[in-house]
Order: structure tokens, then sequence, then C-alpha cells
């Protein structure tokens, strides 16, 4: 089942990988990017966390499935965005798999979860944001990053009720995007491939569920 228990990152991986074929690459950087440094309780256990501001660091097999399905473009030089990077745990792994010459924003609405991610990476990861291949910024991330753009490869960690206009913009040609659709009761995580200007291929790839994106005042409860 999802709900295992685990001690290490190394044995989380070997629960994942009994649950997921995971390539090589993904396995290596979830392997290089340990949940203890990003997950305040359990973090072996392959469940989502709450890390504070009603959001949560999404389940170990969720990031899993998410760099699979993107893995093709999280290569060398890929820019990448990251919607809702909360604990920057994504983000991190993300980073680790389009090398030095890559670059992967993360967009986080809540300041206290942008602060928190950043200290988070800087544990044991200092490099990737010294390097420039990991930023964190404060945004709305319904308005992309357009600083950056166009991505090869943008993920969303919180569920839209409808894509944002604005992230197809963003998407390069060639590019795929990755999000959980629907309302918060249970979402689609679909995947979306840009194959021309005009022209974007949907594919529904199966039932989650989600913390909104939403404003912060809405998430906050205020
Ligand atoms: N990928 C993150 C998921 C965090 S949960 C992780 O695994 O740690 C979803 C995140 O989306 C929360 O941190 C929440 O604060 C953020 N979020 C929600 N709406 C947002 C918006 N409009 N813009 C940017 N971030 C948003």
């Amino acid at each position: 089942m999802w709900g295992s228990f685990t001690h290490s990152q190394k044995d989380l991986l070997a629960h994942l990988h009994s649950r997921i074929n995971l390539s090589e690459r993904v396995k290596n950087a979830l392997l290089t990017i340990d949940r203890g440094d990003f997950c305040p309780k359990n973090p072996y256990f392959d469940g989502a966390q709450a890390i504070g501001y009603n959001a949560t660091i999404s389940a170990p097999h969720m990031h899993a499935m998410a760099l699979e399905y993107l893995s093709e473009k999280l290569v060398n030089g890929a820019h990448v965005l990251d919607i809702g990077s909360g604990s920057g745990y994504l983000t991190a792994c993300m980073a680790k798999m389009v090398g030095g010459t890559g670059k992967v924003v993360g967009i986080e609405h809540i300041q206290g979860l942008v602060d928190l991610s950043i200290e988070n990476v800087l544990k044991n990861h200092r490099d990737l944001i010294e390097s420039g291949t990991l930023k964190i910024v404060q945004g709305d991330g319904r308005l992309g990053y357009p600083q950056e753009a166009p991505y090869n490869a943008i993920h969303v960690g919180a569920a839209a009720q409808q894509v944002p206009e604005a992230l197809f913009e963003q998407l390069a040609i060639g590019g795929r995007m990755v999000i959980p659709v629907g309302g918060k009761n249970g979402q689609e995580f679909m995947q979306y491939d840009k194959i021309s200007a005009d022209k974007i291929e949907k594919k529904r790839l199966f039932g989650v569920i989600y913390v909104p994106l939403t404003s912060q005042a809405e998430q906050l409860g205020q």
C-alpha cells in the first residue's frame, strides 16, 4: 500500500520502487534529495504531511510520478517552473535533473514557505542555489513567471479549477505541463503537451487530491 512506514530515504526509495517502475534518473534525484530536510514529521512515510499555512508536502509517490511524467523534459539545460513549490522538495529534485546549465524556478505565494523552502535546500544543497540552477520566488503562480519563460516543463503542485491561460502561454513548444485539475473534493492529474503555438495535446493521468491553487487570503482562511 502507499502509506507504508520506512526509516530512511534509501528505504523509502525501495518502497517506491516496489510500487512504481522508477527510471534511473528519477531514482537518483529522489535519492540525492533527502525528504528529511524538507518534511517536519514522518519524512520517510509515503504520505502527504503538513508544512504549515494550510499547505502540505506532497506524498513521495506523487513526487516520484510527477518526475517520471516530466522526466523526458527535465534534461540538461532545460527551463522549468514549479508552481506552488511549498517545501521545495520537488523543486530541488528537478534542479538536480536539469544539470548545471538548466534552471528551475519555484513560485510560491506564501512568503513564510518561500523562506522555509530556501532554508530546506540550503541544508545540503547550497550549490543548487549558489549556481543559480534553483531559485524560489514569492508570487501568484496562476500568472506563471514570465521572466524565465518559455518553460520546457511546468509542474503545478496545487489544484486548479481550470488551467490558467498564462501557463499554456509560458510553456515552450515541445514542453509539457502536469497539473491537478478540478474542485476541492478531487481532481484529475492532467498532462498537457504543447505541440505547436496553437496545439495542445491533453491526457488524463489519474485521480488525485491536492490543496487548491488559490489566493493567500482564501488559503489562510482570512
Ligand atoms: N510541491 C509542494 C506542494 C505544496 S502544497 C511540495 O510538495 O512541497 C501546494 C502549494 O501551493 C502550497 O505551498 C500553497 O501555498 C501553494 N499555492 C497555492 N496557491 C498558490 C498560488 N496561487 N500561487 C503560488 N502558490 C500557491
